[in-house]
């Protein structure tokens, strides 16, 4: 075994999830010291609905106290400095191991926020069917795995993708609530399931939250199958 993980990094050499320097050793960590010390983690005051950091105190950002999310949202980091390229990399790159690093932050921010601690199960956000087939994984199940067995909560992959949507960073306001509406539904196989644990408490898990939209879509979808609060845990807020 030992044998096989030196050949594999001949071949394949494990790179920092951040600066791409060589890490030290084949293990989980995913990040060399200084990137694993730089990450933007989220502490201190926060939005009490969409968790967003408040500099000048207070208990709701300026964007709730407008217009207040229709779904409690926490985050363990930011979505900047040496999350873009690690979370770029876990997405897109192949680099399926960095789920330990970036799992455990989201472990991190479950033991902090106890209001998302009241709940009955974990649902990832889906890919479309085609994305996830090409990717191997969703990152989101995957993040939401390594949570499930920390908490004791299980894992229900109740949600679907019908239809791909276009980056919501990339839209407006108005464009990004249209982008997501009918792109999700209840997996055929667990409206059932819904329908008899009627007014279950469900986490949402994603990896990065760049507009509250697809969050606050997918919580509607399950709402209307039978679930009851349903709040959201991200890896990272795009602010
Ligand atoms: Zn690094
Ligand atoms: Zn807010």
């Amino acid at each position: 075994m030992r044998f096989a993980r030196h050949l594999l990094r001949f071949f394949l050499p494990w790179a920092c999830a951040g600066c791409r320097g060589a890490l030290e050793s084949l293990d989980d960590t995913g990040f060399c010291g200084a990137c694993w010390l730089s990450i933007p983690r989220i502490h201190g005051l926060i939005c009490k609905t969409c968790g967003l950091p408040l500099k000048d105190g207070g208990l709701f950002c300026f964007s709730c106290r407008q217009n207040p999310v229709p779904i409690i949202i926490r985050a363990a980091t930011e979505y900047r400095g040496v999350m873009r390229p690690a979370i770029h990399r876990f997405k897109y790159s192949g680099r399926k191991d960095l789920f330990h690093p970036l799992g455990a932050l989201l472990r991190y921010a479950w033991s902090q926020y106890s209001e998302i601690r009241d709940i009955h199960g974990l649902v990832p956000v889906p890919l479309y069917g085609k994305h996830e087939m090409s990717r191997g994984y969703n990152q989101a199940e995957l993040l939401a795995r390594v949570l499930a067995s920390e908490a004791g909560v299980p894992l229900l992959p109740l949600l679907v993708r019908t239809r791909p949507t276009r980056p919501q960073a990339k839209l407006d306001r108005l464009n990004r609530q249209e982008n997501v509406r009918s792109a999700f539904a209840i997996e055929p196989l667990a409206s059932d399931y819904l329908q008899r644990l009627r007014g279950i408490s469900l986490l949402l898990i994603d990896d990065v939250c760049t507009t509250t939209s697809t969050l606050s879509e997918c919580a509607s979808v399950l709402r209307k199958a039978g679930a009851g609060p349903v709040k959201a845990l991200v890896l990272a807020r795009d602010l």
